[in-house]
């Protein structure tokens, strides 16, 4: 079967062409007002769009609609509604008004709320974003939404996404114009998220409660060939593999997802899919039906796809690289180093706001990617350590210490030149030096935030970005609308801005022990856990940033802050549980079986009269006893710890509790299951192993 790509990219996507295909002209020119300058939807407009849209929805084979929409839950949610309805005689038209289009009550309150809505106001709503195209997925019309409460709170994680936004938009554009550019009218941040995730087969799954329940691993030995011989990065694909990503880039691509990129990883079993990169909300709402897919997709080739960041200990954990840049309407990358000395002048202003604003900033952009699941990767010894820092890439590095200390750079081709904001060599664009264990590395014309989860949504992270950059353009506009002389007063900022933020500059291993220190010198946040994390969204810095900008309330980032405690406490919590059971169950009664297998034997032996006192199969008996004594108490522990845990009230005290007592429970109790699954034969041993997982595709 050969596929035509261009044909069937975007062909369940009601897309630009489609609208202009079957919209009449007024109303297609209102729609595309609204999406370009948010200009508010009248009804009677929405009306006719709905009209076009069910009809070609129909045509799509589609019988039910639904706003598709993004609570702090952290999936995507969507209640579907037919397009029946009743007519005279027992009969149904199928029928989607303007006002279904624009406005859902999905009955909301089950969904986290951090108490914004009081469950007696259960009724949030749903609003059409029109600048995200609706969709057919599963027979149902999918229409992106907002998802608010009835007082106007953001519920959900797509609004303050394009919140930030809208802040971004208005202070970059005042910068440009203070460059001249009068031609620009609305500046974008652009993303292009590279997903990580692990493929294994079915059954290897279903035989793993921890799996189910927990997405992760919580015991099994390592196995005797991990990821030592670098032999799957870029390895050839399995047939089974390859079968599921051709498959996946078709379900992608006739949601009009830029799917570009595909190879396997670090570790076996672990691959990655990157996208061409686009608008930052249309970038995260793809990178949701990325992962939706990943999951569907999987399944029909008899697999399962794992998203969570650390599914097995000791071997890489999966992440999100957030590739980042800001953008003019007319095309312009505001993170491309231009050919001339202007051009390089309004290059290290944007330059020059992103490393502020890091550095101001580093505990947001911290918190931004805090979730138990990220913790395994995060401040414990794998990619990206806790620190943020910020890579620069030699070249770039020299041009601002050049900058700093007022002294001349040598340029690659020998040539001297002193230089300042408005004198600048021409930056060639050199990719090839890589620091790949900086969470934040410039990448010649975009940055690479390389701190993300594998599992959770691409929004939070980008709202801080967006966020804390708009605040550095937002002063430095603010200076420099005033200045008599424009280019001494450029020349000043950047110079001084350079030398304040210098700090959070690291070209070095970030993974070294060396660095920890260093960075403790310099000042940098170390927030190793999400627990450590989270205050800092709720500190008055972060309040004052995200209201001063319109991004988040107060009330809206407590009641984030709440969710996120109560988030991470509950998947502790459900994987003590699960844990819990694992053992009481199945390993116990796996320990008891080897104990009686051995005992069996050294009896046997005795009865023919083999001597026993040396036999090392009395050591072995021993050491599994001890093995059981200590797996018993230290489930007795972890059973009291969870009980005591039921008594804590305070959230932030009962994250805690999570992390620091019940978290450490399950990783020493985990230490002599691991040892027990090492000497348990394997027809004994009750679950598959890390070996048998992790090679299960063939
Ligand atoms: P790599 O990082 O592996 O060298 P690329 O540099 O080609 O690969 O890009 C990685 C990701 O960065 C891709 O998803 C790509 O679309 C995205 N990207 C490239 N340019 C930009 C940009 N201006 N803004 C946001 N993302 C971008
Ligand atoms: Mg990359």
């Amino acid at each position: 079967m050969t596929m035509n790509v261009t044909e069937i990219f975007g062909s369940k996507v009601f897309n630009d062409k489609v609208m202009k295909e079957r919209l009449p002209k007024e109303t297609y020119k209102a729609l595309k007002k609204t999406i370009e300058d948010g200009a508010e939807l009248e009804l009677e407009v929405a009306k006719v769009v709905a009209h076009a849209m069910k009809d070609w929805a129909i045509e799509q084979g589609a019988t039910h609609f639904t706003h598709w929409f993004q609570p702090m839950t952290g999936v995507t949610a969507e209640k579907h509604d037919s397009f029946i309805q009743p007519e005279e005689g027992g009969k149904v038209i199928m029928a989607f008004s303007g006002k279904e289009l624009v406005k859902g009550e999905p009955d909301a309150s089950s969904f986290p709320s951090g108490g914004l809505r009081a469950t007696f106001e259960a009724r949030g709503y749903t609003a059409w974003d029109p600048t995200s195209y609706a969709f057919i997925k599963d027979d149902t019309l999918c229409i992106p939404t907002a998802f608010c409460s009835y007082s106007g709170e953001a519920l959900d994680k797509k609004t303050p996404l394009l919140r930030s936004m809208q802040a971004l938009d208005k202070q970059a554009v005042r910068i440009l114009k203070l460059f001249g550019n009068e031609d620009v009218n609305r500046v974008i941040t652009t993303v292009g998220p590279e997903q990580e995730y692990f493929l294994i087969d079915a059954e290897m799954y279903n035989a793993r409660p921890d799996l189910i329940y927990t997405g992760r691993t919580l015991f099994g030995a390592k196995p005797p060939k991990g990821q030592e011989l670098d032999d799957h990065y870029f390895g050839t694909i399995k047939p089974r593999v390859s079968a599921f990503m051709k498959e996946l880039d078709e379900e992608l691509w006739k949601l009009g997802v830029l799917a570009k990129t595909k190879h396997n990883e670090v570790a076996p079993a672990q691959h990655e899919l990157a996208p061409v990169f686009s608008t930052t909300n249309i970038a995260t709402d793809h990178n949701q039906l990325t992962m939706e897919m990943m999951k569907t997709v999987a399944a029909r080739h008899g697999m399962t796809c794992l998203l969570h960041e650390k599914p097995f200990a000791g071997v890489n954990g999966s992440g999100k690289h957030n590739n980042w840049s800001i953008s003019t309407d007319t095309g312009v990358n505001l993170l491309e180093p231009g050919k001339t000395p202007s051009q390089n002048a309004q290059f290290l202003l944007f330059l020059t706001a992103v490393i502020k604003a890091v550095d101001d900033y580093q505990e947001l952009l911290r918190v931004s990617v805090a979730s138990a699941g990220n913790d395994h990767r995060l401040g414990a010894n794998e990619a990206p350590p806790a620190i943020i820092s910020m890579f620069l890439g030699d070249e770039l590095e020299a041009i601002v210490e050049s900058i700093i200390d007022g002294t001349d750079y040598v340029d690659k081709k020998k040539k001297l030149m002193s230089i300042g904001a408005t004198v600048l060599p021409p930056i060639s664009q050199d990719t090839t030096d890589r620091n790949r264990t900086s969470p934040f590395a410039f990448t010649g014309n975009k940055f690479e935030f390389r701190s993300l989860g594998s599992a959770a949504s691409i929004s939070g992270p980008n709202i801080v970005l967006n966020t804390i950059v708009a605040e550095a353009l937002d002063l430095f506009a603010e200076e420099l609308e005033g200045a008599k002389d424009f280019d001494k007063a450029l020349n000043d900022l950047v110079k001084r801005e350079l030398t304040a933020h210098k700090r959070i500059i690291f070209n070095g291993n970030g993974y070294s022990p060396e660095w920890v220190e260093e960075a403790k010198k310099r000042g940098l946040a170390n927030l190793v856990s999400t627990v450590d994390a989270l205050p800092s969204f709720v500190s008055q810095k972060s309040i004052d940033v995200f209201t001063k900008h319109k991004v988040f309330t107060e009330g809206e980032l407590m009641s984030r802050y709440e969710i996120e405690l109560e988030k991470y406490a509950k998947v502790i919590d459900i994987e003590a549980l699960t844990f819990e059971s694992m053992v009481k169950k199945d390993i116990m009664a796996a320990a008891t079986d080897y104990e009686t297998f051995l005992a069996n034997a050294i009896n046997a032996k005795a009865a023919v009269g083999v001597p026993v006192p040396s036999d090392t199969q009395k050591k072995k008996l021993q050491r599994a006893a001890q093995l059981t004594e200590t797996m018993d108490a230290g489930l007795e522990k972890l059973e009291a710890d969870i009980a005591k845990a039921g008594e804590i009230e305070n959230t932030y005290e009962l994250a805690k509790f999570h992390h620091d007592v019940i978290f450490a429970d399950m990783n020493e109790l985990r230490v002599a299951v691991d040892e027990l699954e090492t000497v348990i034969p394997s027809d004994i041993w009750p679950y598959p192993t890390y070996g048998e997982i992790l090679y299960s595709v063939k």
